[in-house]
């Protein structure tokens, strides 16, 4: 792993800014490129990541439905779009960040994102519905439930690795 320390951070313009680049051989997937910053400052924090090899832009559609689907790989770049059937869509953007991680990850990931909009959130409604989708999620990652998650990515840069996944070429 490579990395700079005291460079410029572009949020809060300290010198704190920590770059790291590092390179994976992630099987069925390839070689990637995993780029990362981090301000001590001011808590500034973006990821991404990149291909090494070309790959065509895919859709991934993966069932959640047993406690070993919770530890199938799941590549996800910046310019990818995960969604949750009628719970979650997380759009690529400028705040989206890459990473190589679990389902169960993912998971944990889109629970915290729930839990976040509805801290402090004064509608009745959308607190029930938050906590909800929260209940729903922990059943899952309890192997209790079922769930189905998608990742679309044009660039080819994404992945869940499972045969148990459908691919579809977008
Ligand atoms: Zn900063």
């Amino acid at each position: 792993m490579e990395e700079i320390s005291g460079q410029q951070c572009m949020m809060c313009g300290k010198n704190e800014l920590t770059l790291r680049e590092d390179e994976l051989d992630i099987p069925y997937f390839g070689r990637v490129a995993v780029f990362g910053m981090s301000c001590t400052a001011c808590g500034y924090k973006k990821s991404d990541l990149e291909p090494l090899e070309p790959r065509e832009g895919a859709e991934y559609t993966f069932e959640v439905s047993c406690e070993a689907d919770l530890n199938v790989k799941v590549i996800k770049s910046g310019s990818a779009t995960l969604k949750i059937p009628r719970m979650i869509t997380q759009s690529s953007g400028p705040a989206s960040n890459g990473y190589i991680t679990t389902v169960e990850g993912v998971l944990e990931r889109v629970k915290s994102a729930i839990q976040a909009s509805i801290n402090g959130e004064d509608d009745k409604s959308v607190r029930t519905k938050g906590k909800n989708q929260i209940k729903k999620l922990n059943n899952v990652l309890a192997g209790r439930d079922k769930i189905k998650l998608i990742i679309s990515d044009k660039s080819g840069c994404s992945s869940i690795v499972s045969d148990k996944v459908t691919t579809k070429k977008i």
